[in-house]
């Protein structure tokens, strides 16, 4: 977007009257109340692959913000709450907007609140296995200093440079070892948060309760709707003494997903599990000859005590040989592991095609069908859609799907059209083959059409605890299919 259409942009949306800055400015300093439109613009969108074409288009996916906060403590988060609840002001929780849900898109010119200066490792408690730490943190600089201090957190997403640890939280993500740590929710043991009244919640850090439903549970995932999440207290390791690598190539698909059911039914965790289609394989075997007979890619990492791993590594290998695996050259495990927490995106978007990804939840039962079936619907939309898919979270249940899908260039119209087309075949063939119509990504604006299938009575009865904590819907309205809030021109 150029000069020309910031200028357009600042004509047409309202910024704060200026006692409202003011306001604002008691509570976390002049300096870190921005309202200049090149700031807004920088922050009216998340990493929501459709909220990209739209500004490639010269148009905005929703408004924007009417000022972005920056506050340095969750008291000033709280005095936040309270001075836009008396004046009816809308706020957004914003993270480092790595989201690809659109969570972070303002509606009706809210109000964006950075949380990024609230960034400390509160306490390290070596004797608990715990860590609890502020909300803002950048997930690697947390991370890092863990490692350190010779822990990890267990939560490694490709992200992890480009969010905050209250952004994995709020969007209940997963990373890359899940199948060891678990997801996000496996991990956080406790938190605070500042509610939409202004209430301040703490959820004491413990093992296990039995004190009715999980509050903490109404958090995670809460995709910013519930309030602030100021701080956590997560589960640690301590880092791992020994790791080995070990790729793979199966015959098909089919033996691939036989062989990672069995490892995980058998109890075994290597710390990572990538399976690729034959797309994704490809991409990464060329010139091997292994990969010529048996072209499926699948690449593990085990770790912990040498012993241990090592024993969990070779019961690994005797199930996928049962399944005719064969073990080849390390060269794609090393590729992932240089590039693991790089964004490619990017480059296919400033190259003018459209592309996405859309990860599901899938059970052993249905991943085959479910599958080809959404290969089957992408081709169809298009035949030059490029579609390949992976499976780097493996339960005993079930596993992600993650997609890439990828339109051609062209006019822009025609492409959000087929957009929109694969995205509702994709979760809707989910819907009906008993999958979750998201893994790890969260909901945000852009799965609203899905989430009243996927929660049925569920999103009545968030929709009840949302007017009761916020009954002028003023923290990150018309989230997660949520009432929308009034003046907005959202379609979906
Ligand atoms: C290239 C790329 C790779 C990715 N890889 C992964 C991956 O491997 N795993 C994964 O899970 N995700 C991944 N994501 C998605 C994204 O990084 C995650 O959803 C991340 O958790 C978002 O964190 P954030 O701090 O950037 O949150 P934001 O984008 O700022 O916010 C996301 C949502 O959470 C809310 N929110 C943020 N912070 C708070 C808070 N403190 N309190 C209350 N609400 C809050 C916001 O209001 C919004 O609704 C990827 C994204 C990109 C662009």
């Amino acid at each position: 977007m150029n000069v020309t259409s910031l200028a357009h942009l600042q004509g047409e949306t309202p910024s704060l009257h200026r006692d409202v800055v003011a306001g604002f400015a008691a509570i976390v300093g002049p300096e870190n109340v921005l309202t200049g439109v090149a700031d807004r613009y920088a922050y009216c969108r998340d990493r929501l692959p459709y909220g990209l074409f739209k500004l490639r288009a010269n148009n905005l996916p929703g408004t924007l913000p009417s000022a972005i906060l920056s506050p340095a403590t969750a008291a000033e988060v709280k005095a936040i709450v309270d001075y836009a609840r008396q004046n009816k002001l809308s706020l957004i929780p914003f993270g480092a907007g790595s989201g690809v849900l659109g969570g972070t898109i303002p509606l009706v010119n809210e109000i964006m609140v950075d949380l990024k200066r609230i960034n400390r490792i509160v306490d390290l408690n070596t004797t608990d296995g715990t860590v609890t730490v502020q909300a803002g943190m950048n997930g690697m600089q947390f991370e890092q200093e863990l490692e350190r201090n010779g822990y990890t957190a267990g939560h490694l997403p490709q992200s992890i440079a480009m969010s905050t640890v209250g952004g994995w939280v709020a969007c209940r993500g997963a990373g890359q070892a899940s199948s060891r740590y678990g997801k996000i929710e496996d991990i956080v043991l406790g938190l605070k948060a500042v509610l939409p009244n202004g209430k301040l919640l703490e959820v004491r850090p413990v093992a296990r309760r039995a004190v009715g439903p999980s509050i903490k549970d109404l958090l995670v995932g809460s995709e910013g709707v519930l309030g602030f999440i100021t701080e956590v207290t997560l589960r640690v390791w301590r880092k791992p003494e020994h790791t080995s690598a070990l790729v793979l190539a199966f015959g098909s698909l089919e033996a691939g997903f036989a062989a990672l059911r069995e490892v995980v039914q058998s109890e075994l965790r290597p710390e990572v599990i990538r399976l690729y289609d034959i797309k994704e394989s490809v991409q990464r075997t060329e010139g091997m000859p292994e990969f010529v007979e048996r072209p499926i890619l699948c690449i593990m990492k085990f770790s912990g005590k040498e012993a241990l791993a090592t024993v969990e590594r070779e019961l690994t290998l005797a199930i996928c040989r049962q399944h005719d695996a064969v073990v080849c050259g390390n060269a794609p495990y090393e590729h992932w592991e240089q590039t693991r927490f790089h964004s490619y995106s990017t480059k296919w978007q400033s190259d003018g095609y459209y592309m996405d990804t859309i990860e599901v939840t899938g059970t052993w039962t249905h991943l085959p069908q479910m599958y080809e079936a959404m290969r089957d619907a992408a081709h169809a939309i298009h035949p030059d859609m490029h579609f390949g898919a992976h499976w780097s979270h493996i339960y005993p249940e079930g596993a992600c799907q993650y997609m890439t899908v990828r339109l051609p260039p062209m006019p822009e119209d025609e492409a959000i059209r087929l957009h929109q087309l694969a995205w509702e075949k994709i979760e809707n063939l989910c819907l009906e083959l008993g999958g979750s119509v998201a893994h790890h990504h969260g909901a945000g604006l852009f799965r609203n059409p899905w989430i009243r299938k996927e929660l049925n009575e569920g999103l009545n009865m968030l929709q009840i605890l949302k007017d009761g904590l916020d009954p002028d819907n003023l923290i990150n309205p018309g989230k997660l299919a949520l009432r929308q809030p009034a003046g907005s021109n959202w379609q979906s």
